[in-house]
């Protein structure tokens, strides 16, 4: 029998996750619940449950309709199945991934890494809750990974011999998900510790793409399972709070459940705890600890997020380079810096991905033909990053920096809830901008489904033959209004404002008013947005009158400014006259530059050794690719930096 993350004990396919249909072996064992059926193959068993009998062609029975011929065999399989059936399929396709059997080669690469050790039943392999596991192979024996939730115990997965335990926790070094016990008589397991398998998956190919691969395929089954509870937010429905741990939880893909007091499941919870109002919302641990109105960073210290990059008693942290924001530019360096073997921490004041990670479809980032989801690809990024090393420390604000130009580690930082002072040989600042966002009730359900900060080619197409909206009275804002008039039925520029000269260039303000498919709307805002999936009309408000009217709309362009994120910096670095950093030739006059014998790199900013790059960087293009394509670039300038001062 195989090892597999299953949550719906009893459900009618349940039981063909707990069986290795890889190996072939003709019996599984079942949950608690239910008996051992023996003498069929998994496969076998998994096709003869009913949902998969109607996946064959033509009509379905469930809705007694005839299905077009023209759809294409597998499109039309999706059309006709459930979300329970399309979960089914999932973790049969992903199983072989997810739970696979370490071979001799493997192991025989693995075992000089790790100890022998032998175990009995009821012996715990690591609990839920505890941080940084080591890696377990199982040698002989049985072992059962398990959730405990208030009163009842499910069993998600049980291993066996040559079977390994966990999910990217382990990778991450945040905290276990459930808990593993062992469940058989005795058994035998290998015991890596986890600075050990770091190295060993990324020194080791041989080793390292089976269990990532593992790894990330068990927590995206994990992720999907709609029973798993993993930590759970108790809130009241429309609390705020409640939402943001929500979101800080979801942002940083921890497993979790927003529980809403007013359900069922949420007064129960709130009479055995014995919780109150004052006391929401509450964050319960797998383990089962409550935390009352906890801040974010409890919250992160909780799910292993916020990890001291101190050991006890150290006042000072040392790297060769700090990476201060953690979005596809941070990302990006983290990946190249780590894996050239630097020193490298990462600080990331929110969640890994930045506004990437907000997009739900970046569709021009190169090698996704039909588009990737920005939390995917920037969570992929940090594993590649955490597993070559580089050590990541969320909700950690960079505060302030000094410079020391005579020292070796001449960068000094302070960061938010750290006592210990940071040192850095090197620096880069890849904290992105604040893009202004519309007030106007409804917009976060339409980021990228409709609402845009950026016009493009790609935007362009969206628009075509269609009316659509553009907010804002800066260049930016005329630019847009110019380049989608080309292709738009109609573009309405709504300004707040009675002017739009104020703000934008004479020359271009005078070519948008010249436009005869450009509507300028002046005094008037947007205030609400409606759709299913996308965003299909907005209602306007005229501040002057207050007349309503709606509009029939696929996208609204936001060009209401940025704000880059540099308050925290000293002046020495010099800036742009919007706040975004100067780097390469345009600081070379800086005094640092002038006292040097070296040039600065195309990332470099006035204070040698400290480079910036993505959205923050003055004169950056603002998209995904090109802050991926900085953070690697600028981590060629901190290797030259760092070898022209040794
Ligand atoms: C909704 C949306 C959709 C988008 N869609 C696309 C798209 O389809 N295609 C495309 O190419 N681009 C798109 N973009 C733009 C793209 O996401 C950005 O250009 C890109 O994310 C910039 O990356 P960055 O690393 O420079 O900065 P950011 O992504 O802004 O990341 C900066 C990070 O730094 C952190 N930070 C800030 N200050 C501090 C501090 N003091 N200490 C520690 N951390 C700090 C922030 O929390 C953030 O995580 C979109 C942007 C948005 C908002």
């Amino acid at each position: 029998m195989g090892f597999g993350w299953l949550t719906r004990l009893g459900s009618p396919f349940l039981k063909i996750f707990w069986a290795d249909i890889s190996k072939n072996l003709n019996f599984f064992q079942s949950g608690p619940e239910t008996a051992p059926v023996w003498g069929k193959s998994a496969l076998e068993l998994r096709l003869r449950q009913p949902p998969l009998q109607r996946l064959g062609r033509g009509a379905n029975p469930s809705i007694g309709r005839v299905v077009p011929v023209c759809l294409s065999a597998t499109r039309r399989k999706l059309c006709e199945m459930t979300d329970e059936q399309q979960d089914e399929q999932f973790y049969r396709d992903t199983e072989g991934v997810a739970f696979p059997k370490l071979n001799d080669h493997q192991l025989s690469l693995l075992e000089p890494l790790g100890e022998r050790r032998l175990v009995k039943r009821g012996d715990l392999v690591y609990k839920a809750g505890q941080r940084d596991l080591g890696l377990t192979i199982l040698l002989r024996g049985e072992i059962e990974a398990f959730e405990q939730r208030d009163d009842t115990e499910q069993i998600l997965a049980t291993a066996h011999e040559r079977d390994f335990i966990g999910d990217v926790a382990m990778l991450q070094g945040t905290s276990a998900l459930a808990s593993a016990r062992v469940t058989s008589p005795d058994a035998e397991i290998l015991h890596i510790p986890a600075l050990e398998m770091r190295r060993a998956l990324a020194e080791i190919p041989g080793v390292s793409k089976t269990i990532v691969d593992a790894l990330i395929m068990r927590r995206r089954r994990i992720r999907r399972d709609r029973e798993f509870a993993g930590m759970r937010v108790l809130a009241s429905r429309d609390a705020r709070d409640g939402h943001q741990l929500d979101d800080f939880l979801d942002k940083n893909r921890i497993p979790h459940r927003l529980v809403e007091v007013e359900s069922e499941q949420g007064q129960a919870l709130t009479d055995r705890f014995h919780l109150t109002g004052r006391d929401l919302p509450v964050l319960i641990t797998p383990g089962g600890r409550r935390l009352r109105q906890p801040s974010l960073r409890e919250v992160a210290r909780e799910a292993g997020l916020l990890r001291s990059l101190a050991e006890e008693n150290e006042s000072e942290i040392f790297s060769d380079l700090t990476i201060v924001g953690a979005g596809p530019a941070g990302l990006a360096a983290a990946v190249y810096a780590a894996s050239e073997g630097l020193n490298t921490v990462v600080l990331e004041s929110y969640a890994p991905g930045g506004q990437a990670g907000s997009s739900s479809l970046i569709e021009n980032f190169f090698g996704f033909p039909t588009g990737v989801g920005g939390g995917e690809l920037t969570w992929l990024a940090q594993l590649q990053a955490y597993r070559f090393g580089a050590k990541f420390s969320t909700p950690s604000q960079a505060l302030s920096l000094n410079y020391n130009a005579d020292g070796e580690y001449r960068v000094c930082l302070e960061t938010e809830g750290c006592s210990a002072i940071l040192r850095a040989k090197t620096v880069l600042i890849a904290t992105g901008a604040d893009y202004r966002r519309l007030d106007a009730e409804g917009r976060e359900q339409f980021e990228n489904m409709g609402v845009y900060y950026a016009a493009t080619a790609m935007e362009g197409q969206i628009c075509r033959n269609e009316t659509v909206v553009i907010a804002g009275s800066g260049n930016s804002a005329g630019q847009a209004a110019m380049f989608l008039s080309e292709g738009a039925a109609k573009v309405l520029l709504v300004i707040r404002g009675k002017s739009i000269t104020n703000k934008m260039s004479d020359y271009l303000a005078r070519r948008v008013q010249a436009r005869e498919n450009i509507e300028i709307l002046y005094q008037t805002e947007i205030r609400k947005m409606f759709g299913g999936k996308k965003l299909e009309q907005i209602e306007l408000e005229n501040t002057q009158t207050g007349e309503r009217r709606m509009v029939r709309t696929p996208a609204v362009f936001s060009m209401v400014g940025a704000r880059p994120c540099t308050e925290w910096l000293p002046p020495e670095i010099e800036r742009d006259d919007k706040g975004f950093i100067k780097t390469g030739t345009s600081v070379a006059g800086a005094p640092a530059w002038q006292a040097s014998k070296h040039q600065p790199s195309p990332l470099e900013t006035s204070l040698p050794g400290i480079f910036a790059a993505g959205d923050v960087r003055s004169g950056s293009v603002k998209r995904c690719a090109a802050a991926v394509g900085e953070g690697g670039m600028a981590v060629a300038g901190v290797q030259f930096r760092l070898a022209s001062s040794s």
